[in-house]
């Protein structure tokens, strides 16, 4: 195998879990980001992990999007836990009823997020909300292979380069749908851990469940992070845990390859994407709402089949879109790289998380006061 470029690579692990001889581990750079390693003694140089790699593959950048539409799940407890509007519940219901698996990023107990498979409700339950961290396919694809074997459909929902691999990886199978996000990037998993200790060292307290996109301040653009700490039964909202979402949205802390993405395109490697439906205002006024909204985007006549059954079921109301009208939304190129990017490292590195967040997120004293007043009149008091 040619040696990995750890700038394009995107830590999908399908070459692991390919591989007949067991002869790639998983490791961790230090970038805090997670890489493939091929053991010399135990490769037989059959190739079989580059022809499943998605950054040495060459994807069409030619438009596939056949509709879009706007979504909103009718339960509230639905909507109160998914990041938008429920639109990966109401379509993983449909596999679900079908007798389906489901495959999604969970967070566990110790805070990791990894992709699981699951065909219980409640386990689907716990892959709702987005995480903004890396989540770890390692293992996946062999029990994707696995669950495919049988006569029972697979639903994927992951990033538009986890998608893409999953594609690549099983081809086109029938019973497998695969549903990629508009993505603004990831983080890694080791600077999740870090913020999460700042985070106990700062409040002196323990991290329990965390949550990346709380709508305790109503459903809103500026993502609002809140942690329910070890013996507290309503969920906090120190400042400090906005850190991680300033630093994601100074562009600095993602993965190399987001920088080099070439999924953020029209031509998407999934049946439908799902999307935040920010600018609902603009598009269709009369659905403007401070609950949630999910856009969708429709890339084969399977994404429509399984959109159509979720609103048939009566669980959501679903609304199409002039096509036109929701191009604004479409990123069409990678995330720009910070032009401090090595210095950024270079001081994780050498100094750790705080010492990042004082020179490339510090807290403006004007967001200190909006962030206060918002918990002080937040509706949804304890809410996620
Ligand atoms: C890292 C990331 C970046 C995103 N960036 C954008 C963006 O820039 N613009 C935009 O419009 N939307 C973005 N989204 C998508 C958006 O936040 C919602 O996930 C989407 O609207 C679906 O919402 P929902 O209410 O239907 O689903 P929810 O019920 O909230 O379900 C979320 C789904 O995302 C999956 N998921 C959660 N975290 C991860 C993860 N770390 N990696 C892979 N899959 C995950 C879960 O398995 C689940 O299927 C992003 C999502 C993620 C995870």
């Amino acid at each position: 195998m040619e040696p990995i470029d750890r700038n394009l690579c995107t830590g999908c692990f399908a070459c692991a879990d390919v591989c007949p001889k067991q002869a790639i581990r998983i490791v961790e750079a230090e970038n805090g980001f997670r890489y493939p390693q091929i053991d010399p003694a135990k490769c037989v140089d059959c190739r079989l992990c580059e022809t499943v790699c998605s950054y040495r593959t060459r994807f069409s950048p030619d438009s596939n999007l056949l509709r879009a539409y706007g979504l909103q799940h009718k339960s509230p407890e639905v909507l109160r836990y998914s990041s938008s509007g429920g639109a990966f519940t109401a379509i993983s219901d449909v596999i679900l009823r079908r007798g389906g698996w489901i495959v999604g990023s969970v967070m566990d107990g110790d805070h990791r997020v990894r992709h699981q498979i699951t065909d219980r409700e409640s386990e689907r339950d716990r892959m709702r909300g987005s995480k903004y961290v890396q989540s770890d396919m390692e293992g996946i694809f062999r029990q994707i292979r696995t669950a495919l074997s049988g006569d029972r459909p697979v639903l994927f929902v992951g990033t538009p380069c986890q998608a893409a691999a999953v594609k690549l990886y099983f081809g086109d199978c029938e019973k497998l749908y695969v549903a990629d996000m508009l993505c603004h990037g990831v983080p890694s998993e080791r600077m999740f851990r870090d913020h999460l200790q700042y985070l106990e060292q700062k409040t002196n307290k323990k991290c329990g469940q965390y949550y990346f996109r709380s709508k305790a301040f109503g459903w809103v653009p500026s993502s609002c992070e809140g942690v329910r700490f070890e013996g507290d039964s309503r969920i906090s909202f120190p400042y400090a845990a906005q850190a991680l979402s300033r630093l994601y949205y100074s562009g600095a802390s993602l993965r190399p390859s987001c920088h080099r993405c070439q999924f953020r395109s029209l031509h998407r490697q999934s049946d439908l994407t799902l999307a935040d439906f920010w600018g609902i205002e603009k598009v269709a006024p009369d659905k403007a709402n401070t609950v949630g909204s999910s856009l969708l985007l429709i890339n084969s006549q399977k994404g429509e089949e399984l959109l159509r059954a979720a609103a048939d079921s009566g669980a959501a109301e679903l609304f199409e879109l002039p096509v036109e009208k929701i191009l604004f939304r479409i990123p069409l190129k990678p995330q720009r790289e910070i032009k401090e990017s090595a210095e950024f490292w270079r001081l994780y590195q050498e100094a750790g998380y705080e010492a990042l967040i004082r020179r490339f997120a510090p807290p403006a004293l004007s967001q200190k006061l909006r962030f206060a007043l918002k918990k002080l009149v937040r509706r949804n008091h304890g809410l996620p």
